[in-house]
């Protein structure tokens, strides 16, 4: 079971307890409930391997971000600052992160 553990980001015990999978662009997305503090948070993988933890109790502005592109196909970072709520050097800072990651295809600023 070793590749389905992941650690709450929460309280750093291994969760165990799997709620959900499915994929998302390049990466293999686990939904866990951490036993130990209740808290959910998603685990992502790419090609089998642990990439990063996205933990939605948390709402953290990159994550409003990413929902924000969900939504919108394509976006200008001025118009997710405005959205958001966030200054335009914060987005290009956060979208920067996500093409790195492989989550936001190409930056036109
Ligand atoms: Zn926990």
């Amino acid at each position: 079971m070793g590749l389905h553990m992941s650690k709450c980001p929460n309280c750093g015990n291994e969760a165990t307890k799997i709620v959900k999978e499915w994929n998302y662009s390049i990466f293999h997305v686990k939904n866990f409930n951490c036993t130990t503090c209740q808290k959910n948070f998603k685990a992502y993988f790419k090609q089998g391997k642990f990439s990063h933890i996205i933990d939605s109790t948390q709402r953290k502005p990159i994550y409003s971000v990413i929902q924000y592109l969900k939504k919108h196909d394509s976006a200008r970072a001025e118009e997710i600052a405005e959205a958001e709520n966030l200054s335009v050097a914060e987005v290009i800072k956060m979208l920067e992160e996500l093409e790195k990651k492989g989550i936001v295809e190409s930056i036109t600023t």
